[in-house]
């Protein structure tokens, strides 16, 4: 199902030549901007210089020091009344990243996630419930208003208990959800501990989960625990926050709406592009935004283009999964380590639970606190250290170094209303 066909499937020359006018258009929007006027003075350049999408590299990249560097309105680009509202994304430490939005980026970023609900077969008959954060985070509103658009019946639920969640899901039928992948884990294992089989018990057929990183096997996990379709849903704050990049039913990769933003995949250590298909840092120049536009903001987030056109028709590009932020890499002992790497392996393990926790300690240290599945301990203390062996060993075939991993009970590690943090870094390195 298309919610704007035409736009959707653009051959690849209208949507060059679209691309095209909304960036000078941004390039010229931005001169307005003391941040950006300099670089283009520094450089040389003006809008008409730009004459292919391909151009963009001409433009300066941005970075998120960047935009705390110019906290809170040094990037705004149009005058204070024309702003209607303010997100901002917290991260690490430090100043927030403030975006700000026009009533037209407002009613852009809906519609975009429009687009991505309708092209997973979501229709006004659907009830949205919207498990993620309400506040400064996009997660709640942006998609809220989203799923508004489509005319589904909006549940705001925000991230409240299991229970409420529950009992909302139950006495109104909740058929979609927007959750994070780590609490879908969480509420899969709630589920489960109560006895309630959603299968039976509920109305869901479609979870879309996203804001933060997860693995295949996670996806594959929260379908078999839920009895939903899983889809992946990508954004950032910077760029209106979700329905940057989405699934489309085929789930093959995320569509990334190329009539508002352009793609750039690149070496993360040079800055140059990588061939197409090879992994690299998502770079995105939003081009069809008012008071906020970004040029070639340095996601962090690792990726690839998927080349060749999709069995749906929609022509704007395909990225993979994120495999993980450049600042996630982790390095123990010399050797390069993604927590994704981690969690695809316990996520395809059935004995393992839902929850894990990397610590780095002493010197160069590494646990991985795993919880069993609730039905995995029968009591036997032999079971568990065979199993703590099976782990250690799939752990160190996929990480070419063997960490120290602890199992305990399902439900005793710690988890954040927010985001999943995974890792604890205490290292006296
Ligand atoms: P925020 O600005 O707080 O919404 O955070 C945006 C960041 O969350 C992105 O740059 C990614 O690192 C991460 N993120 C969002 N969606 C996904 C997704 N579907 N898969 C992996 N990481 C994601
Ligand atoms: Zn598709």
């Amino acid at each position: 199902m298309f919610w704007h066909e035409q736009i959707e499937t653009l051959d690849c020359p209208a949507l060059q030549a679209l691309q095209l006018k909304r960036l000078r258009e941004t390039v010229g929007r931005l001169e307005r901007v003391p941040f950006y006027r300099g670089k283009f003075l520094a450089a040389g350049l003006k809008p008409e210089d730009i004459k292919s999408p391909a151009d963009v590299r001409r433009l300066p990249f941005t970075t998120a020091a960047d935009l705390r560097e110019n906290y809170p309105d040094g990037l705004l680009a149009v005058s204070r009344e024309e702003v209607l509202r303010l997100h901002t994304s917290s991260g690490t430490t430090g100043k927030p990243k403030a975006l700000f939005f026009s009533r037209r980026d407002v009613e852009t970023a809906a519609e975009l996630i429009a687009r991505a609900l309708c092209m997973t077969g979501v229709t006004r008959r659907d009830v949205f419930q919207n498990m993620m954060s309400y506040g400064l985070f996009t997660g709640g509103l942006v998609m809220h208003y989203g799923a508004e658009k489509v005319g589904c019946m909006v549940i705001p639920a925000g991230p409240g208990t299991s229970e409420r969640q529950l009992l909302l899901m139950q006495d109104f039928r909740t058929t979609v959800v927007h959750i994070l992948p780590s609490y879908a884990l969480y509420f899969a294992d709630f589920l489960e501990k109560k006895g309630v089989d959603p299968r039976k018990s509920l109305a869901l057929r479609k979870a879309f989960v996203g804001a933060e990183p997860h693995t295949e096997e996670t996806r594959r996990n929260i379908e078999a625990a839920l009895g939903v379709d899983v889809y992946n849903s990508y954004g950032l704050t910077e760029m209106n926050g979700p329905g940057v990049a989405f699934e489309c039913e085929g789930k093959c990769g995320m569509h990334v709406w190329e009539d508002n933003f352009v793609l750039e995949i690149i070496n993360p250590a040079t800055g140059e592009p990588v061939a197409d298909g090879q992994p690299g840092e998502l770079v995105l120049t939003s081009i069809n935004r008012e008071a906020m536009p970004l040029l070639r903001y340095r996601t962090r987030d690792l990726t690839s283009i998927i080349p060749g056109p999709c069995a749906c028709g929609r022509t704007h590009r395909r990225i993979h999964r994120i495999t993980g932020r450049s600042d996630d890499m982790l390095i123990v002992r010399g050797v390069n380590i993604f927590p994704q790497q981690i969690e695809r392996v316990l996520m395809g393990m059935p004995q393992i639970g839902r929850n894990y926790l990397i610590q780095l300690e002493g010197l160069d240290d590494m646990t991985v606190k795993v919880e069993l599945s609730p039905a995995a301990f029968d009591g036997q203390v032999g079971h568990l250290a065979e199993l703590q062996h099976q782990v250690e060993e799939k752990l160190r075939a996929e990480l070419w170094l063997r960490p120290k991993v602890d199992l305990v009970a399902s439900g005793s590690l710690p988890v954040a209303e927010g985001k999943a943090k995974r890792v604890i870094d205490k290292r006296s390195l």
